[in-house]
């Protein structure tokens, strides 16, 4: 058994593994590397000649850095079955129509050569998608293949390979135990080896309570008549968010606000959300009371009633670290006032305006307007859809036939630091994925 890490590696995008096993090898995740530029670039030179071979693509969940370079590799000629849960394949082929839609709608400037795909390639997607139960069993000729419930986002699954050899779980993101809205994980423990995902490798999750965080900055808009802007992305976080207004509005009635949901893909995702209550936390009623809290823009006539709008109100939008979408329709009115807060909601990566925003930046460029950040920047801590240092050695010291830990989509230094942890808690080989090296596990 060899693994061949080709994204996600000392980076938190792009996720992607070749699993080479007896009579074939398989891929598990197929993501895009996002952020600046830099790493927008790396989507061109993927090593497709490792995939042509592949017999199968097992897709944890439906992000875009774990599924959104699908249409790019059948753009390719690379057309393999794919594999995965019956929400992420609903999820997938939302994301996919989103994707396209920015993809056409990019600039001269904005485009990245060599990087494209059209609709046929989707359809292609599309067709090639085969839906496997949570638990259910898969069997090719050289190993057998579920998914289990990881509690990310609806639909998401850790995926465990069972060769001759030996097993292997591919974590996918690691949701959290308590999670207000999605399924508790529910990941199978007998692998000897574990790809384990790091994104929070390095720290432990604030016990602040992110409702008690979104009402001091609901109370601070209303005191300031002002808009607070939450970036979000389109699938998990956006629902969650709304959620939590919810819970805040039945909690404190006099902060109820008038809510807007302005992100096209957000509202397809919602609407799949509510209608697949028995997969999360809440009953279809209390999504319902959810979904009454908010206006989701839909058509233009929603848009202008937006745009005539009087603060304060909240507004959510995606993408959720500010590299696209509909907020960046909003975000150079909203940072130059010193009465509008934009309330960040998750991990912002390296080289995105989010990450900027966050570490202060006084002046940053929306597209090409150059925009004096005078808004209020805040961060929604608590509200993680990945599990924390805590969290992820738990779930690795409860797997006790545990050999290798192999960590993928972190940070380097975060990396560094949660292989040193690991090493000092229990007495496994951790390697840290690098990309286009071969790990020999046999
Ligand atoms: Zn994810």
């Amino acid at each position: 058994m060899k693994i061949l890490p080709l994204g996600a590696t000392q980076t938190v995008t792009g996720s992607k593994t070749l699993l080479q096993l007896h009579d074939h090898s398989y891929l598990i995740d197929c993501g895009l590397f996002q952020g600046g530029e830099r790493l927008q670039k790396k989507n061109v030179s993927v090593n497709t000649k490792a995939l042509r071979h592949i017999h199968a693509i097992f897709i944890t969940h439906a992000h875009l850095d774990h599924a959104g370079y699908l249409p790019y590799l059948f753009h390719h000629g690379i057309i393999k079955p794919i594999y995965c849960t019956p929400l992420t394949a609903e999820l997938i082929k939302i994301m996919l129509d989103d994707s396209l839609s920015i993809l056409e709608s990019q600039t001269e400037k904005e485009k990245i050569e060599g990087l494209y795909f059209e609709q046929k390639d989707i359809d292609l997607v599309n067709a090639n998608i085969k839906t496997v139960s949570y638990n259910e069993k898969i069997s090719f000729s050289d190993c057998q293949v579920s998914f289990h419930p990881n509690g990310h986002i609806l639909g998401a699954a850790s995926v465990r390979i069972q060769s001759n050899e030996n097993v292997v779980l591919f974590s996918g993101d690691v949701g959290r135990q308590d999670d207000p809205l999605h399924m508790t994980p529910d990941i199978p423990l007998d692998a000897q080896t574990v790809q384990l995902e790091a994104t929070y490798g390095d720290r432990i999750h604030s016990q602040a309570s992110s409702l008690a965080l979104l009402r001091e900055e609901v109370e601070e808009i209303i005191q300031k008549k002002g808009v607070l802007l939450i970036p979000a992305f389109a699938i998990g976080r956006t629902q969650m968010i709304l959620r939590l207004i919810w819970e805040l509005f039945e909690s404190d009635p006099h902060l109820q606000l008038p809510v807007f949901l302005d992100s096209p893909m957000g509202v397809k995702v919602t609407d799949l959300y509510a209608k697949n209550c028995s997969e999360l936390k809440l009953t279809s009623k209390e999504f319902d009371d959810v979904l009454s809290c908010v206006k989701l823009v839909r058509f233009g006539k929603d848009v202008k009633k937006l745009k005539k709008m009087m603060p304060p109100f909240i507004l959510v939008s995606s993408s959720g670290m500010l590299g696209g979408g509909k907020i960046m329709n909003y975000l150079p009115e909203v940072l130059v006032r010193d009465y509008n807060t934009v309330l960040l909601t998750g991990f912002q990566a390296e080289e995105t305006l989010g990450r900027q925003l966050l570490e202060g930046a006084k002046t940053i460029k929306v597209g090409k307007q150059k925009v004096d950040v005078r808004a209020r920047i805040k961060l929604l801590e608590g509200l993680s859809a990945h599990a924390d240092r805590h969290e992820l050695i738990g779930l690795v010291k409860r797997m006790d036939q545990l050999k290798t830990i192999i960590l993928n989509h972190g940070e380097s230094e975060v990396l560094e630091h949660f292989k040193n942890v690991l090493e000092d808690s229990i007495n496994v080989n951790v390697i840290i994925a690098k990309a286009n090296e071969l790990i020999d596990l046999s």
